[in-house]
């Protein structure tokens, strides 16, 4: 039996799925896990897709331990556990940067790894890692296809005056444009949403994907026409631990008044800002909900105002709003979040169902509310199998 895997390699985690190849190339989940803590105490956990425990592992004193050592543990494993005899076909990446060229998913080779590399200094919190995944794997399994998949090119097509920065052309002719990010997962939102609800598939919707990063996609028919996120993962709403959209002097009197480091910058904006930075106390959403610290509310109110703000923004990009999709971490399990958020957006007609939100809908604006709102979780993995399989598609048959 064939089978097909993905692969989501971040700073600290590699999320990892497979799928087996059933008759018409559908895809079936056959198990998924990740890896987390890396470079502290890593841990590695797969399930079978009922939910079973396939492996657990822990290296509590493992904190030199890489990206390439734990995939070869895992690799390891999967020989010793050929799981129903499956041959792996392709694996496909989650790459968070394509650039100007890469607007589909494309095969690895050399050149493309190069290109890639050349991107990195463009995210430097994902792609290093993306990457890092890809040459371990060439390294564990030289023959075996790799797929990178990217996290830019479902915004490739948006409007151009989207895409456009407000500074000199010359800029934008040398790459410094907006790319928007999170494009695996709102390309399955899309799909999705042509099964759920077609009519709202083909209209105005905006789709948020609310994580540890997060970022809003206005959708016209199912393609992203102007999205939150711009040159880097850093724009737009607040995150767990990045800061958003951000006044550029602000960065300026950093350097220039404050003496800061461009890595410190660097560090600040990604690492201790957003909803780590306000609150003070944890980047995690769970954790600020329970939490009766004042900064705590103040930080998931700062969070709630930012999204309706950058959606209003989105609104005006579309001409107007049918819809709203909240997935991803707190998008589709925080309906307290989900509920300040749309409460913001009341102006527009939003109301929301309190019950049917407290389930996570699917559905869950309320009945005279003239924005329908709905709960999907998103799937990046299967997206990136799909597109993987896609490609060696010929080798299946
Ligand atoms: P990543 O971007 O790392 O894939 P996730 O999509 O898993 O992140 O989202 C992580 C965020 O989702 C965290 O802030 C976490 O607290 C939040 N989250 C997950 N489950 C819940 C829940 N049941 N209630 C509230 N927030 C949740």
């Amino acid at each position: 039996m064939k089978a097909v895997a993905s692969l989501n390699s971040g700073s600290s985690s590699i999320k990892f799925a497979l799928f087996a190849i059933e008759a018409e190339q559908r895809l079936h989940l056959v198990a998924a896990g990740k890896i987390e803590k890396i470079g502290i105490a890593p841990t590695l956990r797969a399930r079978s897709s009922d939910g079973a425990i396939l492996l657990e592992r822990d290296w509590p004193n493992g904190a030199s331990l890489h990206h390439q050592d734990l995939l070869a543990d895992l690799f390891a494993w999967a020989d010793a556990h050929p799981l129903e005899q499956r041959e792996i076909v392709a694996i496909g990446h989650r790459i968070v940067h394509g650039g100007r060229t890469h607007a589909a998913p494309r095969i690895v080779d050399a050149a493309l790894l190069d290109d890639l590399e050349a991107l990195c200094p463009l995210a430097p919190l994902h792609q290093p890692h993306n990457l890092a995944a890809i040459r371990a794997i060439r390294d564990l399994r030289p023959t075996l296809t790799q797929v990178a998949c990217f996290d830019t090119a479902f915004h490739h097509e948006m409007h151009p005056l989207a895409a456009r920065l407000a500074l000199p052309r010359a800029l934008h002719d040398q790459g410094i444009r907006r790319y928007g990010f999170h494009g695996l997962s709102y390309e399955y939102i899309a799909r999705r949403l042509t099964e759920i609800d077609p009519d709202l598939a083909k209209g105005r919707v905006i789709a948020a994907h609310l994580g540890n990063g997060a970022s809003l996609c206005a959708m016209k028919a199912g393609c992203s026409i102007d999205t939150s996120m711009g040159f880097t993962a850093l724009d737009g709403l607040m995150m767990g631990t990045r800061c958003g959209t951000l006044d550029p002097g602000v960065v300026l009197h950093l350097q220039t008044q404050m003496g800061m480091s461009a890595a410190e910058v660097e560090d600040l904006l990604y690492n201790r800002s957003g909803l780590l930075g306000v609150s003070g106390l944890s980047s995690d959403m769970r954790t600020l909900s329970i939490s009766q610290a004042p900064e705590a509310e103040e930080a998931m109110t700062l969070y709630a105002w930012r999204a309706a703000r950058e959606a209003g923004a989105l609104v005006s990009a579309l001409g107007g709003l049918d819809g709203i999709v909240f997935t991803a971490g707190i998008g589709e399990n925080d309906a307290s979040m989900r509920a300040r958020i749309c409460k913001r957006l009341e102006w527009l007609g939003v109301t929301i169902d309190e019950e049917a939100n407290s389930k996570s809908g699917p559905r869950i604006n309320g009945a005279n509310s003239s924005v329908k709102v709905y709960v999907i979780p998103t799937d990046e993995e299967v997206m990136i199998a799909r597109h993987s399989l896609d490609l060696v598609a010929d080798q299946v048959q």
